[in-house]
C-alpha cells in the first residue's frame, strides 16, 4: 500500500507527549502515513506571526489535506485569534465530529450506557468572532447562521448516521428565543430529515437537552447542532464519560480534514509523562478511517479497549478498585502496542468494516433568491440621557417617504411608544423606522432618515436594513411589542 501523506503538528504542553504516544501506536498498527511535521502555536506566537502559524505551513496542508493536530496554548487577550478557529475556517472544516461513550465498568462513570455522537456545526455562530464595543456601556457579538452552511451540518448528521449505522439523530436550538438565526437551524432540520425517513428524528430546546444529556445521555445517539451549544456540550459530555481526556475529534471540510483531541494542552501535565493520550489516539482512529485505513483503525481502537480492560489506566481515569495499574504516557502506549491484535473481551469490539473513509460528500442546494423587498431601518444611536420619551419625542419629527418611527428599544425590550418605567435603559438605543404597510421602501429613504438623524444632533454607532422575503418579515419584533 502507498503512503498517504499528512500533516502533523506536535503543539504546545502536553501535545508533544501524546503525539509521540499516538504515532508510535498508530504505525506499531501498520498505518502507512508519510509524515510532513509542521509547527504551531506558542512559539510560532513569540516570533510575532499573530496568527500562530507560519506561511509555509499551509503549504504543507494544501499538499496532505490531511491534518493530525495536537493542542496548542493560545495566549490570552491581545490581538491573538485561536489557531484551531482559525484553520477550521479558513480550510472549511465545517464538521466537528466528537464520539463520546462510556467505557463501564472499566472507567467509572454514573452514565455507564452513554454512547453519543457530537456533530457541531463548525464555522459559524457566534463563532464569526466579528464584535464591537458600540458605546460606553454596550458590547456587540454578531451571530451568523448561513443556510448553506446549516444545510452542510444537518445533511452531513443524517449522512454520519447513515454511514455508521446510528437510529436518531436529534437537534439542539434555542429558536424558541432566536426565531431567525437558530429558527433556521431548527427548520432546515425538519425539512432535511424528511428525506431520511430510515431516521428518527427529534428536536429539544438546547437548555433543557443539555439537562437531559447529562442526566440521561443514554436517551441520545447523534446529536447535531450550532457551533456554541456543541463546543460546550462536547466537553459536558466528554467529561460524563470518564475524562476529558478520552475524547477525539475530527473536524471535517469538502477538501481537508482534521483530527485532535477536544481537550487543550494541559499545561500544569506537560512533561511529566502523565498525559492520556487517548483523545488524540481517537482522533488519528478516525483520521485512518478518514484515509481509507479502516482496517489499522479497528486494530488500534479494539487495542485500545483491551487496555482499558486490562485496568492499565492513566491518572484521570485511574480508581482504586478499578484500576489495576496507574502509568504513564509512555507506559499506556506500549501497553496498546503490546495489546495489537487483541480484541476487548467485555467491551463491544468496533467494527469498521463497512466504514470506507471520505465518502460523506454533501452536495447542497442552489439558494432560490427571494424577492427581497427593503421595508425599513433599524438605526442605533448612542445616546446617554436614560429617558426614551425625549428621545422618543425628538425622532417622531423624522420621516421619509412611508418610513416613520415605529418603536424604540433598549437591549431589544420595547421601551418607546408605551415603555414601561421600570425597564432599565442603557446608552444603546435601536430606533426603528418602518414602513407599516411592509410595502417596498427606497434606499434613498434611508440615506435620507440617517442623514435627518445626524442633523437632530444625535450620533449613529450603526444601521441595519429591514426586509421582508417573499413577503415573509426577516426582522426580529421588540421585546414587549
Ligand atoms: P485543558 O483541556 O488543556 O485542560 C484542563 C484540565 O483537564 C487539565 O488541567 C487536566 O487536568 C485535564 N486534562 C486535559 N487533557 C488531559 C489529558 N490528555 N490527560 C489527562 N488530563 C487531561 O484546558 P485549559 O487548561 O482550559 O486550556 C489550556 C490551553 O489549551 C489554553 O491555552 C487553551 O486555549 C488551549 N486549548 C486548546 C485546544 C486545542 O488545541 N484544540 C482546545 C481547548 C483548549
Amino acid at each position: 500500500m502507498s503512503k498517504t501523506p499528512i500533516t502533523v503538528a506536535y503543539g504546545d504542553g502536553i501535545g508533544p507527549e501524546i503525539m509521540e504516544a499516538t504515532l508510535s501506536i498508530i504505525q506499531a498498527a501498520g498505518a502507512q502515513i508519510d509524515i510532513d511535521t509542521i509547527e504551531i502555536g506558542e512559539k510560532v506566537y513569540e516570533r510575532g506571526h499573530s496568527a500562530g502559524i507560519e506561511p509555509h505551513a499551509w503549504e504543507s496542508l494544501r499538499r496532505t489535506r490531511v491534518f493530525l493536530k495536537a493542542p496548542i496554548t493560545t495566549p490570552q487577550g491581545g490581538g491573538f485569534k485561536s489557531l484551531n478557529v482559525t484553520v477550521r475556517k479558513v480550510i472549511g472544516l465545517y464538521a466537528n465530529i466528537r464520539p463520546c461513550n462510556s467505557l463501564h465498568p472499566f472507567v467509572q462513570t454514573k452514565h455507564p450506557k452513554m454512547d453519543v455522537v457530537i456533530i457541531r456545526e463548525n464555522e459559524e455562530d457566534l463563532y464569526a468572532g466579528i464584535e464591537h464595543q458600540q458605546t460606553d456601556e454596550v458590547t456587540q457579538c454578531l451571530k451568523l447562521i448561513s443556510k448553506p452552511g446549516t444545510e452542510k451540518i444537518i445533511r452531513y448528521a443524517f449522512e454520519y448516521a447513515r454511514q455508521y449505522n446510528r437510529k436518531k439523530v436529534t437537534c439542539f436550538s434555542k429558536d424558541n428565543i432566536m426565531k431567525i438565526t437558530d429558527g433556521l437551524f431548527h427548520k432546515m432540520f425538519d425539512e432535511i430529515g424528511t428525506e431520511y425517513p430510515d431516521i428518527e428524528k427529534e428536536h429539544w430546546i438546547v437548555d433543557i437537552g443539555a439537562a437531559k444529556l447529562a442526566d440521561t445521555p443514554e436517551a441520545f445517539d447523534v446529536i447535531v447542532m450550532p457551533n456554541l451549544y456543541g463546543d460546550i456540550l462536547s466537553d459536558v459530555a466528554a467529561r460524563i464519560t470518564g475524562s476529558v481526556g478520552l475524547a477525539g475529534s475530527a473536524n471535517i471540510g469538502d477538501g481537508f480534514a482534521m483530527f485532535e483531541a477536544i481537550h487543550g494542552s494541559a499545561p500544569r501535565r506537560a512533561g511529566q509523562n502523565l498525559a492520556n493520550p487517548s483523545g488524540l489516539l481517537l482522533g488519528a482512529v478516525q483520521m485512518l478511517v478518514h484515509i481509507n485505513q479502516a482496517e489499522v483503525a479497528q486494530k488500534v481502537h479494539n487495542a485500545w479497549l483491551r487496555t482499558l480492560e486490562d485496568g492499565i489506566h492513566t491518572y484521570d481515569i485511574y480508581k482504586e478498585g478499578t484500576s489495576k495499574e496507574k502509568v504513564g504516557t509512555r507506559e499506556f502506549a506500549q501497553a496498546i502496542i503490546d495489546r495489537l491484535g487483541q480484541l476487548p473481551q467485555t467491551l463491544k469490539a468496533v467494527d469498521y468494516s463497512k466504514a470506507v473513509g471520505k465518502t460523506i460528500q454533501i452536495q447542497i442546494k442552489p439558494t432560490v433568491p427571494s424577492k427581497k423587498e427593503l421595508v425599513g431601518v433599524d438605526i442605533f444611536i448612542h445616546e446617554s440621557d436614560r429617558d426614551p420619551n425625549k428621545l422618543g419625542e425628538a425622532l417622531e419629527k423624522i420621516k421619509a417617504g412611508d418610513m416613520r418611527l415605529t418603536m424604540i428599544t433598549n437591549r431589544g425590550v420595547k421601551v418607546y411608544p408605551g415603555g414601561m418605567p421600570e425597564t432599565f435603559c442603557t446608552d444603546h438605543w435601536r430606533c426603528r423606522f418602518k414602513n407599516e404597510a411592509l410595502t417596498s421602501c427606497k434606499g434613498s429613504d434611508v440615506m435620507s432618515i440617517y442623514q435627518q438623524v445626524l442633523d437632530a444632533g444625535f450620533e449613529i454607532i450603526k444601521t441595519e436594513n429591514l426586509y421582508t422575503f417573499d413577503g415573509n418579515v426577516g426582522f426580529s419584533a421588540g421585546q414587549g411589542q
